[in-house]
């Protein structure tokens, strides 16, 4: 079994029911076992500031799945929430990515772990850092809780009410 933290993020139509609804395919998964889910946050879009704020949470999951295996049964959720989105909103409603998988390297054409942005993403650390602070990222070397504390441009990150978060 190996330890993986897995990122959601939503921008689109009813955000907080995808990170959910996502949630919900994650925890059905019969190859993944859900063990913590961080609380949900609303975030300032970084890459491409004209769009709207995210919903971000982050989980800890345990799972017999190899790093792509693991990236395929992702995909296969961001797929049938997109098959969704895309009668009622159009393209774009959730992103689930791999941030790490123990304490592995990889880097294939089509997967980085851990992921390439993860350390400079506040989106990503403040989720995680609640869960996982003392967690090393393996090629930093440093803590999550020292990568946030330390991020030179620390975009907004706000924990969503307490409906959200019941
Ligand atoms: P995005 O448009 O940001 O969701 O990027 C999706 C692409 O990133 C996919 O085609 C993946 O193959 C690739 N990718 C690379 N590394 C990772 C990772 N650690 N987790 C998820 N997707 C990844």
């Amino acid at each position: 079994m190996a330890t993986a933290f897995i990122g959601l993020g939503s921008n689109l139509g009813d955000r907080l029911g995808y990170v959910r609804q996502a949630l919900e395919y994650l925890e059905a998964s019969s190859t993944i076992r859900v063990r913590e889910v961080s609380s949900f946050y609303e975030a300032e879009p970084v890459e491409y500031p004209d769009q709207g704020w995210f919903v971000n949470a982050v989980v800890r999951v345990e799972t017999p799945l190899d790093p792509l295996d693991l990236l395929n049964e992702l995909q296969s959720i961001e797929k049938r929430l997109q098959r969704q989105r895309t009668i009622r909103w159009g393209p774009r409603t959730i992103d689930l990515d791999i941030l790490l998988y123990d304490d592995d390297l990889v880097a294939e054409a089509r997967l980085q772990i851990p992921h390439i942005r993860m350390h400079d993403r506040a989106f990503v650390l403040v989720p995680l850092s609640e869960i996982a602070p003392e967690i090393i990222h393996p090629i930093l070397n440093q803590t999550i809780r020292d990568l946030l504390e330390e991020l030179p441009r620390r975009t907004q990150v706000n924990l969503l009410d307490d409906q959200a978060n019941a």
